[in-house]
């Protein structure tokens, strides 16, 4: 499979997730993380979003809540390459009506080399990055060039 480089601009598109447990701390960390996240774009989930513009300021473009979708927005906005970094407070203790999205999440975030904290010390660590201010070659892997066996075999779609 090829390898095929993506520049990841120096602003980045960041897109915040926290379930419920988690909100609280979400919060916390993007009001200590404000003027780094403030040089950034943001997107978030729903409810996520109301709460870092309501409570932290932060100018956010908000998808749907996690349940009706939003971490699915998120995943779509990392295949065609609009986002280039999560930042996902998930609960582990708690389980939801969409595990399924939270697995796909983190799945598709592996699959496109998108760097994703998962919790707050990994974000704290990420975001303080020298990598952040400027531009970053990120490798992935081209799966356009991969060819099905349906198509080797001349088998029309
Ligand atoms: P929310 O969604 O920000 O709308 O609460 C988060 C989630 O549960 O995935």
């Amino acid at each position: 499979m090829k390898i095929q480089p993506v520049v990841m601009p120096a602003i980045k598109t960041i897109a915040l997730v926290a379930h419920d447990n988690r909100k609280r701390e979400m919060i916390d960390w993007a009001s200590w993380n404000k003027p780094i996240l403030g040089q950034h774009l943001l997107c978030a989930t729903g409810t996520t979003g109301s709460l870092l513009e309501s409570e932290v300021g932060l100018s956010v473009t908000r998808f749907r809540s996690g349940p009706l979708g939003g971490d699915q927005q998120i995943g779509a906005g990392i295949t065609e390459g609009h986002i280039d970094f999560v930042v996902f407070f998930w609960d582990p203790l708690e389980s939801h009506s969409h595990d399924v999205d939270v697995k796909a999440l983190l799945r598709i975030a592996a699959v496109y080399n998108i760097p994703i904290a998962c919790n707050r010390s990994s974000a704290d660590f990420m975001v303080t990055s020298p990598l952040m201010g400027g531009e970053y070659v990120r490798l992935a892997f081209d799966y356009e060039s991969v060819v099905s066996p349906a198509e080797e075999s001349g088998v029309r779609l």
